[in-house]
């Protein structure tokens, strides 16, 4: 895949004062990006969108330059304590992704140049947790490795978290430019997950991101490296073939990694859920998508912060638990499933 050049960048003034601020400002203005100034990260005006698709096809070309100011971390169940906001949105044009809800109608790409201070603040979290290990979260909220090239963000982190004994990191991405993160002083004490599915989900529901294959060879990289490596298998469909292919996907993951990895690999799997706000915005921009969202297949779940989720019924859960379950034992039998939701 190319790697990712904005169409239009936009920088907070105070931005420039940080030396990442600048290093950004001048490579667009090398790369022939047109260039804008906002008064905050948060309200960008301007980006193009007549209707819902033109407004998130531009935003996904938009990357907005700011400083990172919110003190608080977020919590993040079940893959961490706490998210650590390096990066919001991402390049990808995947049809079901969770975004759709969070992020609105404009999901521009935003990095923070004040990166400093966000690890400054993940450090008095780890403190507050003493004698408890604390694990941070780099991607809740982004796929963060398409910006990388841009701000070094994530080479920083794992670099902090090589030094903290009672804190971890971890972040997932389906991005493959690894290369640049190879030779970061890691000690082990960050987790390099990969996020990836069966051939038809790839297909139908994700564009603008790297084949399967290119994501296993990048894993394996990684776990050439010695980072302890991951896998998401998500979000999961349960539709006519979905044995034989998520059968595949694991077979074919065994075969590629096998004589690569040392360790094994960490798996996290997550059944697909919408609510009905991501329905309305995933129709608005994917009117003929195929992602399933019938809510007469579902059952519905209230949520924690009052709005409610629709999850498959227990027994398709339950094929789809044991199922994976037991494939994952047949070719990864010491790996370890940290959960299924
Ligand atoms: Fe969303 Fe991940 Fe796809 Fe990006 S790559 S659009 S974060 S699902």
């Amino acid at each position: 895949m190319d790697p990712f050049i904005p169409k239009r960048a936009y920088f907070e003034r105070d931005a420039l004062d940080y030396p990442l601020g600048r290093q950004i400002y001048f490579k667009m203005q090398e790369l022939g990006v047109d260039i804008y100034f906002v008064g905050s990260h948060n309200r960008v005006t301007g980006i193009p969108g007549k209707n819902p698709q033109e407004a998130y096809f531009e935003a996904k070309r938009t990357l907005v330059v700011g400083i990172r100011r919110s003190p608080e971390f977020q919590s993040c169940r079940p893959s961490a304590h706490y998210q650590l906001p390096l990066v919001t949105s991402c390049i990808g044009e995947c049809e079901y992704c969770y975004l759709n809800t969070t992020l609105g109608k404009k999901p521009y790409i935003r990095v923070y140049v004040n990166i400093d201070e966000i690890l400054d603040r993940a450090e008095k979290y780890i403190e507050k947790r003493l004698p408890e290990t604390t694990i941070f979260e780099g991607s809740a909220t982004s796929d963060p490795l398409p910006v990388e090239p841009y701000t070094g963000a994530l080479k920083k982190t794992i670099e902090f978290f090589a030094k903290q004994e009672k804190g971890l990191f971890r972040f997932v991405t389906k991005f493959t430019n690894v290369d640049s993160l190879l030779d970061a002083q890691h000690c082990g004490r960050t987790t390099f997950r990969f996020s990836i599915n069966s051939a038809s989900v790839i297909k139908n529901f994700e564009h603008k991101t790297p084949p399967l294959e290119e994501r296993i060879e990048a894993a394996s990289k990684v776990a050439e490296a010695g980072y302890p490596l991951g896998f998401i298998i998500g979000p999961i469909f349960h539709y006519p073939g979905w044995e034989q292919e998520y059968g595949e996907l694991l077979e074919n993951l065994k075969k590629e990694l096998a004589s690569r990895v040392k360790h094994p690999p960490e798996f996290e799997l997550i059944t697909h859920r919408f609510t009905a706000r991501a329905k309305k915005n995933i129709l608005d921009v994917f009117p003929r998508t195929k992602v399933p969202l019938d809510k007469r297949e579902r059952v519905f779940k209230f949520g924690q912060f009052g709005y409610g989720k629709y999850l498959y019924p227990p027994e398709k859960m339950k094929d789809l638990k044991e199922f994976f379950e037991e494939k994952i034992r047949e070719y990864f039998p010491d790996a370890k499933v940290l959960y299924f939701v």
